[in-house]
């Protein structure tokens, strides 16, 4: 495990892939339509590869001027996404059927692994994971090589998260 691993996860986390909790919300309300946990949770991890190929700005947040240093900058945005995450899944189960939180948590879980599988690659450097990376990796500019800037980004991400909300609590 090399030195560096934990701040490579965060800054993954934080400028190549799209926030993890809009990830959630996607899979989250598409789980809606699933009366299988593991569907919920497959469909998850296949729509967080969707989503990965759409340009959502991240990247712009190097330029974050708030925070003096880079790792400050990836430190707060992780973060924020963590507390997101957490906060808006807390608000999804207490507006969710009780039969359905089972298949939603499924579905979360799924959008959340294929950076979870990132992550323990750039930990373990395993082999195994290695052709995952470079394809997820690739994924991100397979679509196009256009970027967003970081407040487009926060913009096209605020109103998917927003949208997803609606379609999870009505
Ligand atoms: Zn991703």
């Amino acid at each position: 495990m090399t030195r560096k691993a934990p701040t490579q996860i965060l800054k993954f986390l934080t400028t190549e892939s799209m926030y993890i909790t809009v990830h959630s919300a996607i899979g989250a309300s598409a789980a809606q339509y699933i009366s299988e946990p593991w569907i919920a949770f497959v469909l998850g991890f296949l729509l967080h590869f969707v989503f990965d190929m759409i340009p959502h700005g991240d990247e712009g947040i190097k330029k974050w001027k708030f925070f003096k240093s880079n790792r400050r900058r990836i430190v707060a945005a992780a973060s924020l996404d963590l507390i997101g995450v957490m906060v808006m899944t807390v608000f999804w189960i207490n507006h969710s059927e009780m039969s359905q939180i089972p298949i939603m948590l499924a579905a979360i879980a799924g959008s959340i692994a294929p950076d979870a599988l990132w992550g323990l690659y750039e930990l373990t450097g395993s082999p195994l994971l290695k052709g995952y990376y470079n394809f997820h990796k690739k994924l991100h500019h397979v679509l196009t090589k256009k970027e967003l800037t970081l407040k487009h980004g926060f913009i096209f991400q605020g109103l998917i998260l927003l949208a997803m909300t609606i379609l999870i609590i009505s």
